[in-house]
Order: C-alpha cells, then structure tokens, then sequence
C-alpha cells in the first residue's frame, strides 16, 4: 500500500472516492470527459483562441534567441521589472522590483509556495467557500487547518459575522480570491474593507489570488486588496499571465509582497520548481507592457461572451447570475427539474453535448444548493452559441 501526504492531500481537495483511490481534478475529469464524449467543453476554465500575436511571437523570439536554460531563480529582471510598472500604472502600488517580486510556475506554485511558507502545522488559513481546488490541497500540504467563510448563492457576498467567526488565534492567513473563481464575483470595496479591517485588527497576512484581475465586466472594477491603506506591507499580492493573455498553458504566475515575505516564500518556492518558463518570461514582459487599451480590450471582449452565455443559459431555462468577471457564469439547473448538478454534469455530454462544472466541487457546506453548474464563457462566440442552443434543445 503506498501511503503518504498524498491521501491528505486527495482528501482535503475532495478527491478520495470511498475505496481509497485517488481521482484527477474536477477540472481535469470534466476536460476528459469533453473529448471523450466530443462534447462542447464549458467546464474547464481555458480559451479556445489564442492571446495577443506579440505575447506569441515574443515567446518564438526568445526560444530561437537562446532563452533555453535556467532563469533567475526570482525570475528575469525584465518580468520582474515589468511586473512592478504594471501595478504602478494600473493600481499606483509602489513595488521594488529586486526585492518585492517573484516569478512562479502559474499563480498555483504562487498559492502553495506562500500557504507552506508562512504557516506552520495546525495554524488555520480562512478561505472563501465555493472555494478553488488547489486551496485545499496547499492548506494541506502545509499542515495547516482550512477555517472556511460561506458566501451564498445568488449574491455571493461576503458577510461580516461569518469572517469574524472564522478567525481564532490561530489564523495566520486570510486567502482571498477577487475576482472569485467560480462564482464570477468581484467584491467590492466594502467587502475588501472588511477584511482589511480584520486583518489588521488580528495581525493577519492576506494572500490576494487576483488572477482575473484584468477581466472584469462594465461597473465591477477589480480593486486589489494591497491598495487599500496599511494592506502593502501585509498583502501577498498574485497573479498569473495565463488568463490575461489567453496562454494557461505557459504557467507563468508571480507574487509580489514585502522584501521578508517575498524572501521567505522564495525559500519555499525554489524546493518547489526552482525556476520555469524561460523563454515565456520575456513574452508576459511584452504582454504587461502592452497598451492599457489593448489589456482592457480583452476585458470588453470577455464581457461580451459571459454576456451571450448569461442569455444563452437563461433561454435555455436556467436560473442565472450574470458575473462581474471572471471565465464563469454559475447557473441554476433545479427549474428546468435536475436537483443534483454533479449527476446533470455527468449526463450532460449525452444529454446535450456540452461539459460544465457542478459548482458542488468547489463547496463542502451541505446548505449550499446543489443543482449550480460552472459553465466557461471563455470561447469562441459561435462555440457558446452552439452549447447554448443544444442546452435549450435538452429534456429531462
Ligand atoms: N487561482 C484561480 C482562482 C484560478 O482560477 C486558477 C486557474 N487557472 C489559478 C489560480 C491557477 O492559475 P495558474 O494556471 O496560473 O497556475
Ligand atoms: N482554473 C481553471 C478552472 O477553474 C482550471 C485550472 C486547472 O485545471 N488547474 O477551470
């Protein structure tokens, strides 16, 4: 029998099944599925289109100019650099670039480096449920201890009480995920607020998965945490390049915080990969530095496909809120008469030809409604419009 961490791990992420054997992600099992069934995958979160043609051509540029061997370990100075004019430009954060930045494999090696870094066994770490999978498995892997705070379907907002019940003395963190993946939410000042607050008042680090920071729908402005007064020095700031430039599958991800913070998560993080990505680093500079109007033209034309996905769903006869950014758009199957998400998801690929994500994989409360399906609006506009039309075309 081989045993370990990783039955903790499996367990804490939900994917031990009753016999004891471990099961790929959610995201990973949705994805087979699609290709298995030739369905229409809405359910794993990545576009079907490339990003920008000099993001791409950059990458190109560099593998043919030797870029091949291994980077920094806290990343090449040109991202690092980068990655500071960004936060100054977009969000006026001052952040030294040799010694408040670090390079990551995606923002999940960024997420799992700062939980096993700045936590030891049995500190608790709060997180957001529906929560991400990785969360977990990170918490875990660390030792820690998963304190989680609902957020309720349909308005998915962050309530006071529940915080403040969640944090003992043994908090250490506060993860937070704006825009929320799956909900499709960005919080809004008040909520951020209210962390702060807390933060403070407890002494807590806050760990800000931003990764959709740069899509956001009409009047739903990303704020990130670090901006607001007294969070710089106590905000782990991350995010990745995958969604920003429609390139997942590059795992480039960064974190930026104080210099002791950045250096005791680089102490972590360099057992973990080391470095990665060499010749993508210097293609994520050119895309940070592209013009703002260009990266908020990806926001807009986002915005328009969640869009065509909400109305889609919604003739289909789900029960819908729209997002405020984000890949996602949760929908309520119960009035179209399916009661269980996870059974709907497995039936889908015959029912209609098309894969979601039961919203049931990112919650472990019981109170939560189980007939929410994640659907990714991240596709060509004809690929939702498809899926959309065959959802309609569906009977129980
Ligand atoms: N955080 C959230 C909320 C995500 O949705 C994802 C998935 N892409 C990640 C982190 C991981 O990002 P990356 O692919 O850069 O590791
Ligand atoms: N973030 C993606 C999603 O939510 C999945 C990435 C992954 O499979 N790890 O769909």
């Amino acid at each position: 029998m081989v045993d370990g961490t990783w039955r903790r791990v499996a367990q804490a992420a939900g994917l031990l099944d009753p016999s004891g054997v471990p099961a790929p992600t959610i995201f990973a099992r949705m994805s087979e599925l699609a290709t298995r069934t030739d369905s229409i995958n809405l359910g794993q979160g990545f576009p079907d289109t490339d990003g920008p043609a000099a993001v791409l051509e950059a990458a190109v540029a560099a593998i043919r100019g030797g870029a091949n061997q291994y980077p920094p370990g806290r990343g090449i100075a040109p991202l690092r650099r980068a990655i500071a004019e960004h936060q100054q430009r977009r969000y006026g954060l001052d952040v030294d670039p040799d010694t408040e930045v670090l390079v990551t494999a995606g923002a999940t090696e960024a997420l799992t480096a700062s939980i096993i870094a700045l936590t030891s066994p049995g500190d608790e770490v709060v997180v957001l449920e529906p929560i991400y999978d990785s969360y977990s498995a990170a918490i875990e892997m660390a030792g820690a201890v998963r304190r989680t705070v609902r957020l309720e379907w349909p308005e998915y907002r962050l309530q006071a009480d529940r915080l403040t019940a969640a944090v003992t003395d043994r908090t250490r963190l506060i993860l937070l995920n704006t825009p929320h993946n799956p909900t499709g939410r960005v919080l809004d000042r008040a909520e951020l607020e209210l962390i702060a607050r807390i933060a403070q008042e407890r002494d807590l680090i806050v760990i800000a998965d931003e990764v959709y920071e740069h899509l956001t729908f009409g009047g739903h402005p990303h704020v990130p945490i670090a901006t607001l007064p007294g969070m710089a020095a106590r905000t782990v700031t991350i995010s990745s390049a995958g969604k920003t430039f429609s390139v997942t599958g590059w795992k480039i991800g960064w974190l930026h915080a104080r210099p002791e913070i950045v250096d005791a998560v680089t102490a972590v993080k360099q057992f973990l990969t080391y470095v990665n990505g060499s010749p993508f680093q210097p293609a994520v500079a050119t895309g940070l530095a592209l013009p703002d109007e260009q990266i908020r033209a990806i926001g807009t034309d986002l915005a328009q496909r969640s869009a065509l996905l909400t109305d889609g769903l919604k003739a289909a006869g789900f029960g819908v809120r729209p997002s405020d950014g984000t890949y996602f758009v949760i929908a309520d199957a119960a009035p179209l008469g399916y009661a269980d998400g996870a059974a709907l998801c497995n039936d889908l690929p015959r029912l209609a030809g098309v894969v979601g994500v039961p919203v049931q994989a990112f919650a472990e409360d019981p109170s939560q409604p189980s007939s929410l399906v994640r659907f990714a609006c991240c596709k060509r506009p004809e690929v939702i419009a498809e899926a959309a039309s065959r959802l309609a075309a569906m009977r129980p």
